[in-house]
């Protein structure tokens, strides 16, 4: 049993590549995510709107350009987005971030990739790939919201390597320590954006307290 309570917002926790991003938006719509009664199409507002949330905090070291724009009074400097910005949703979970990344940067070019893992052994498979070639000069955000083993993560990661990226960032809603694990022992020089980080993985690789399973609570299925 769970006590309820009353808790005040804690700053970011930063550890190493892992950024626990906190806000009290975010808790808000983590309660409602969580909540097994919480139907498909509301799921989908919510897990819009933390991902908005996670973007904008996994956006804000972007480099940025200077120029000059009129105004209807005068020339004033403005700076814009430097960095080539490419976002990889891991199919199907990671489409229920993908348009609120694209509504915060709406340059950026878009890879997907399927993942699919096996129910009892919890490995994951690349069924699907479509990511833009040459990832060397992009700042890479891939998409996927349930870190439980790290399995398909790392799997996704190593093939935006093999594609040239650099700069990779993992967007998750909900992450595991095994998976945080797997990522700093397997992918070390990426970096993680997650709104909670739980408390461990039930035998059958499930998050605990977690959400459930991400895509059929996104999808009714
Ligand atoms: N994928 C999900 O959708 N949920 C989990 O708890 C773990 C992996």
């Amino acid at each position: 049993m769970v006590a309820p309570g009353h808790l005040t917002p804690q700053p970011d926790t930063a550890l190493g590549r892992v950024h626990v991003v906190q806000h009290p938006l975010i808790e808000d719509v983590l309660a409602a995510l969580r909540d097994k009664g919480t139907p498909s199409h509301e799921f989908r507002r919510l897990a819009r709107r933390v991902s908005l949330l996670l973007v904008a905090e996994a956006t804000r070291d972007l480099e940025l350009t200077e120029s000059v724009v009129s105004t209807p009074l005068e020339e004033a400097r403005v700076r814009r987005l430097a960095p080539r910005i490419v976002a990889v949703p891991v199919l199907r979970a990671g489409l229920g971030m993908l348009e609120a990344f694209l509504e915060l940067v709406p340059g950026a070019q878009v890879g997907y990739f399927g993942l699919e893992r096996n129910e009892d052994t919890a490995v994951a498979r690349r069924y699907y790939e479509k990511v833009p070639k040459d990832l060397s000069n992009a700042v890479v955000f891939l998409l996927d919201p349930m870190l439980a083993t790290g399995g398909s993560a790392v799997m996704a990661i190593e093939g935006l390597r093999a594609l040239g990226a650099r700069r990779v960032r993992l967007l998750s809603i909900v992450a595991a320590p095994e998976g945080v694990a797997t990522l700093a022992r397997d992918a070390p020089e990426t970096t993680l954006y997650t709104a909670a980080l739980d408390r461990e993985l039930n035998d059958r690789r499930y998050i605990l307290p977690g959400l459930g399973d991400f895509g059929d609570r996104l999808y009714g299925t």
